[in-house]
């Protein structure tokens, strides 16, 4: 063991995941100590921080006029640096529970378009809230750690990461993207398609999270075994009043048709570019699903159809990318090969 790695067992480290729609943190030595969503609500007349994370959703959509909550990496990309900075520099506080900084390490997952610009934004607000040293690695590549594929070997590997603004599909073999692509379309765009729907063939609006939970509860990608069905509350279009009505687990897969279809051509073009050797590994190991996306019922079925190949979900898909990065934390040598900066 080098003294570096003897330092790191009594240090602080961190690796964090910047998602578009959560943001977690694991603490070297103890596991997950953040999983909050991406959010900050601020004071528009004095720019204050008034909330992050968890008390900031319960915010959203129900903020009095002074108060704004705002995803700052809504699609993927790093839509306002100033608050993004401000949200990572309070989660590193928060895992740090206020303690006397080390000076720790800190590794950071950030998603695989982001630009120069924004990394050197995450960079500087990682090193302002006191880290000595900021690694950055792709949220892909780290989503393939974290969900156990051996990344190292000369194998092809074959990742689909789920987020809530982007879809990140990777190819890896010896530590290394041979191939990825970013899709605009995730989970933020499939409660955008309900809340459309649900608009159109109601004339009911209802909001974000209640479109979020129509998902989770009874949203599918390929029919299910038995049916279900959500009782939702939002606005009459026409006579602007409180109503309540059913939907059916069938309405929801239609809602959501455009966006899967979208995913699935884009993993096809992903297997259409993949060199023949890796090609022939995919036929064997498959793709991995990670990512909340990934829990969409039945997505991982109707992928197997679409492409005829095996996938299947990684065993935490939320977690699979803080866990990958968390591994970096002891494994310097692959951290050296990842890291992006
Ligand atoms: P990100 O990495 O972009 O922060 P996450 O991997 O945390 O995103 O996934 C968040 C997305 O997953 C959200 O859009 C959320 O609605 C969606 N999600 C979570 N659970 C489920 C579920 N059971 N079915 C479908 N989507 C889900
Ligand atoms: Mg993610």
């Amino acid at each position: 063991m080098n003294t570096r790695s003897l330092l790191g067992l009594f240090s602080s480290d961190l690796a964090i995941d910047l998602g578009t729609a959560n943001t977690l943190v694991f603490a070297n030595g103890k596991g997950i100590v953040i999983n909050e969503p991406s959010i900050v609500a601020l004071n528009r007349n004095t720019g204050d921080v008034e909330a992050v994370g968890n008390d900031a959703k319960q915010m959203l959509g129900r903020t009095p006029g002074g108060i704004v909550a705002i995803k700052p990496l809504r699609d993927g990309v790093i839509a306002d640096f100033k608050v993004a900075e401000r949200m990572l520099n309070f989660f590193i506080k928060k895992a740090h529970k206020r303690k006397r900084l080390v000076h720790p390490r800190i590794v950071i997952g950030v998603p695989s378009e982001t630009t120069e610009v924004e990394k050197r934004a995450v960079l500087d607000s990682a090193y302002r809230a006191k880290a000595s040293e900021v690694y950055l690695v792709e949220q892909a590549m780290v989503a393939a750690v974290g969900a156990g594929l051996p990344v190292a070997e000369p194998c092809g590997n074959m990742v689909v990461d789920i987020g809530g603004g982007t879809t990140d599909i990777a190819l890896i073999s010896l530590s290394g993207i041979v191939y990825s692509r970013s899709l605009r379309v995730a989970g933020n765009q499939m409660d955008d398609a309900i809340m459309d729907y649900v608009k159109r063939q109601y004339n009911l609006l209802i909001g974000e999270r209640t479109a979020e939970t129509i998902k989770i509860e009874i949203g599918s990608a390929y029919p299910v075994n038995e049916t279900a069905s959500i009782e939702v509350k939002g606005r009459d279009l026409v006579h602007g009043l409180p109503k309540t009505i059913q939907l059916q687990d069938a309405e929801i897969r239609e809602a959501l048709k455009d966006c899967v279809t979208s995913l699935i051509n884009c993993i096809r073009a992903a297997l259409e570019r993949t060199p023949p050797e890796l090609s022939a590994d995919i036929v064997d190991s498959g793709i991995v699903l990670t990512g909340g996306g990934a829990m969409l019922r039945n997505l991982d079925q109707r992928i197997r159809i679409e492409t005829g190949l095996p996938v299947c979900i990684a065993d935490n898909p939320l977690t699979s990318v803080v866990m990958g990065t968390g591994k970096m934390l002891t494994n310097f040598k692959l951290l050296k090969k990842v890291a992006i900066n």
